[in-house]
């Protein structure tokens, strides 16, 4: 399957999904939470950063169902949805176990996590 880039901005992450917990990094300086993690804030340009550890709740932004071409280890069609955290901020994932056409906009989500092997565990996306 095509892995995930972690580095040093986004280690944090991937070791929240390890411990089940979905990360969102958080400006040490002004509180500012952002997604995808970067290494300086949008806001005021801190660089000293952190994280909160979300409810891992949310509702669907927008979403593409991809029926072509196929992805390395996975199974067509796949649900992947533009996810607005209750925290505020909208991250992309996948959504499982639920039916290409049973999607909606506005539907509430929980997080799940997919150990895919020792070094990686995916979010994925479950309806509420
Ligand atoms: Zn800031």
């Amino acid at each position: 399957m095509i892995r995930p880039m972690v580095n040093r901005d986004s280690q944090f992450f991937w070791d929240g999904t390890a411990a089940e917990e979905l990360r969102v990094q958080q400006c040490n300086s002004c509180g500012e939470l952002r997604f995808p993690p970067g290494p300086a804030c949008p806001s005021c340009g801190a660089l000293d950063r952190g994280h909160v550890v979300t409810h891992g709740t949310g509702t669907v932004f927008s979403y593409v169902v991809h029926r072509y071409p196929a992805v390395p280890g996975k199974e067509l069609p796949i649900v992947i949805a533009l996810i607005d955290l209750d925290e505020g901020v909208r991250m992309v994932g996948e959504v499982v176990d639920l039916a290409d056409d049973q999607i909606e906009i506005g539907m509430p989500l929980r997080v799940d996590f997919r150990e895919i092997d020792d070094d990686l565990t995916m979010p994925v996306w479950r309806k509420m």
